[in-house]
């Protein structure tokens, strides 16, 4: 009986398919060349909803909490010198497997590597200026949106698009 009632709690509480949230930054190389626009662009073409954006000069507290897994890497100061030279737009997008599919449109770390028709396959050729950031996992994109948003300024609004884009 206990199990019925809780079966039926979580069924009623469990966020809705579309419900998934990633974390996205348009880097300052992308925001100097003026590629903003196209890369929101193609978030809302997919279908995605966008729930949060702000123009960011990230400090190097936040950047070194951001980057935290890579404080080791012979990079790492190279990387928060270009990432705080400049603002950064970070975005929270949402909907039906957003972080696989955001990394999908956004193409492999290194844009030599990255196909024509992804974001850094179509915008960049060096992984030093590389454009644009997306959340690796489900789990990062949690630790990556509350670390660069409060929760009061990310915006649930209906989407009258919805159930045209996925069932
Ligand atoms: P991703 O951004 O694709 O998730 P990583 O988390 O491995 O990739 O790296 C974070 C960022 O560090 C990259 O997007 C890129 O800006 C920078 N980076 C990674 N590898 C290098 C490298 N070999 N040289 C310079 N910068 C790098």
């Amino acid at each position: 009986m206990i199990c019925l009632v809780l079966a039926l709690f979580a069924h009623v509480f469990q966020p809705g398919r579309g419900a998934e949230r990633t974390f996205v930054a348009v880097k300052p190389d992308a925001l100097q060349r003026r590629l903003l626009g196209d890369i929101v662009r193609r978030f809302e073409r997919k279908g995605f909803r966008l729930v949060a954006m702000k123009l960011v000069q990230a400090s190097e507290d936040l950047l070194s909490e951001h980057y935290f897994a890579l404080r080791d890497r012979p990079f790492y100061n190279h990387l928060v010198k270009y990432m705080s030279s400049g603002p950064v737009v970070a975005m929270v997008w949402q909907g039906l497997d957003v972080v696989k599919t955001a990394r999908a449109m956004i193409g492999e770390t290194n844009p030599a590597d990255s196909r024509p028709g992804t974001i850094r396959g179509d915008f960049c050729i060096e992984v030093g200026k590389n454009v644009i950031h997306g959340s690796d996992s489900i789990e990062s994109a949690r630790r990556e949106i509350s670390l660069w948003f409060r929760e009061d300024e990310l915006i649930c609004w209906e989407d009258h698009a919805e159930h045209w884009i996925h069932e």
